[in-house]
C-alpha cells in the first residue's frame, strides 16, 4: 500500500514538475545554449547565431548563447548534448554530421536515433571548391591538371571526419582518382584561415564561409557542387563540378536542430514553434539566401519528418563512405 503510495506520488511530482517546466519555459531567468559542434566564424555557426538572434522573440526574449564544442567532426558536441539536461535549455544546431558520423564511426559515445529529440531542419546549403589565392590555377580545368602534376604533394583542409568538407573532399578524390593529404581543424573558420595564408592548398565549404571570402577575392573560387548554378549575386557566374566534368557531382548540406532524449513535449513544442517562426523571419532569411543557403519551407521541419530524412541520410551514405573505405575509432 505504502509502496504503490509513494510510487503514485512520485508519479505524480514527475507529471507535476514536467507541467511546470513546460508552463514556465522559456523562463526569463534561464539561458538557452545552443551548442555548434565547430569552430566559432565557421558556417554552422553562422547559421547558430542567426537562427538564435530570429529565435530569441519568439521565445519570449530569452538570451541565448552559443557554445563552441568543436572537435572530432562534430561527435564532441554531439556527444555533450546528449549528455546535457533534457529540460530544453541545451540544444544541438548541427549539419549532415548527424547522419555521416554514425556511418564513418566505429564507436560514437551516442546514438544519433536514440539520445535525441529531433527538433526540425533549418537550411540547405551547397559547397564551393575554393583554393589558396596563391595557386597559379585560375579556373577548374587549370587546377584539375595542376593536381594531376602534384600528385601526392596536394593538401585538402576538412573539419574533421565526419564533417561536410571531409564528405566533399572524399567525393572529390574518388572522381578523381587521386589521393591528398587531408588537413583535419576543429571547424572551417580555422581551415578557411590557413587556406588565405597559403598554409592549405583546398578546401570543399559550405557558401555560408565561403561566399564573403570569394567576393572579397581572399580566395579562389572553383565551383559549386550542386548540379545546377546558384543564384546568390556573388556566385552565379561559378559553374557546377558536374559541368566541369565531374558527371553528376552533387554535395548540398543540411542543418538541423536537436534536444537531448527526454527533453518534455510540451517543451518540444515551443522550441518547435518558435523555430518555425524564425524560419519565416524576413531578415533570417535574407541573410541566408544572401549566402547561398535555402531555408526550409517544407515538411522537414516538422520532428518526425526531420528524423525520417536523417535515417534516409544515414542510408544514403552507407554505401558512399564504405566505397571510400573511411572509418574512425
Ligand atoms: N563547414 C564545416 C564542415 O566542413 C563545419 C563548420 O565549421 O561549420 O563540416
Amino acid at each position: 500500500m505504502n509502496k504503490i503510495f509513494a510510487v503514485t506520488a512520485l508519479a505524480l511530482a514527475a507529471s507535476i514538475t514536467t507541467g511546470v517546466q513546460a508552463q514556465e519555459f522559456p523562463a526569463k531567468d534561464k539561458v538557452l545554449t545552443m551548442v555548434v559542434p565547430f569552430a566559432a566564424g565557421g558556417p554552422t555557426d553562422r547559421v547558430a547565431r542567426d537562427l538564435a538572434e530570429a529565435m530569441r522573440k519568439p521565445l519570449g526574449g530569452i538570451s541565448i548563447v552559443i557554445d563552441n564544442a568543436a572537435g572530432a567532426g562534430s561527435t564532441i558536441g554531439n556527444a555533450k548534448v546528449a549528455r546535457a539536461n533534457a529540460d530544453g535549455y541545451t540544444v544541438l544546431v548541427t549539419h549532415v554530421g548527424m547522419a555521416t558520423t554514425p556511418v564513418l564511426y566505429r564507436k560514437l559515445s551516442y546514438n544519433y536515433e536514440t539520445d535525441f529529440e529531433y527538433l526540425g531542419m533549418i537550411n540547405d546549403v551547397p559547397m564551393t571548391l575554393i583554393g589558396k589565392p596563391q595557386l597559379e590555377a585560375k579556373n577548374f580545368a587549370e587546377l584539375r591538371s595542376w593536381i594531376g602534376k602534384n600528385a601526392g604533394k596536394v593538401n585538402l583542409g576538412n573539419a574533421g571526419i565526419g564533417s561536410a568538407s571531409h564528405l566533399c573532399g572524399l567525393l572529390f578524390q574518388s572522381e578523381l582518382k587521386t589521393e591528398m593529404t587531408t588537413v583535419p581543424y576543429k571547424g572551417t573558420a580555422p581551415a578557411i584561415a590557413d587556406l588565405i595564408g597559403g598554409q592549405i592548398d583546398l578546401l570543399c565549404d559550405q557558401t555560408t564561409n565561403t561566399t564573403a571570402q570569394i567576393e572579397g577575392k581572399k580566395v579562389i573560387p572553383y565551383a559549386v557542387t550542386t548540379l545546377k548554378r546558384l543564384n546568390t549575386p556573388a556566385l552565379k557566374d561559378l559553374p557546377t563540378l558536374d559541368e566541369s566534368g565531374l558527371k553528376n557531382f552533387q554535395v548540398t548540406i543540411w542543418h538541423g536542430m536537436y534536444a537531448p532524449k527526454g527533453t518534455p513535449a510540451p517543451v518540444l513544442k515551443k522550441l518547435n514553434d518558435a523555430l518555425k517562426v524564425a524560419l519565416k523571419d524576413p531578415e533570417f532569411i535574407k541573410k541566408q539566401e544572401g549566402l547561398g543557403a535555402v531555408v526550409v519551407t517544407d515538411k522537414r521541419v516538422e520532428p518526425a519528418e526531420h528524423k525520417k530524412f536523417v535515417q534516409a541520410e544515414v542510408a544514403r551514405f552507407g554505401p558512399v563512405i564504405k566505397a571510400a573505405g573511411v572509418y574512425a575509432d
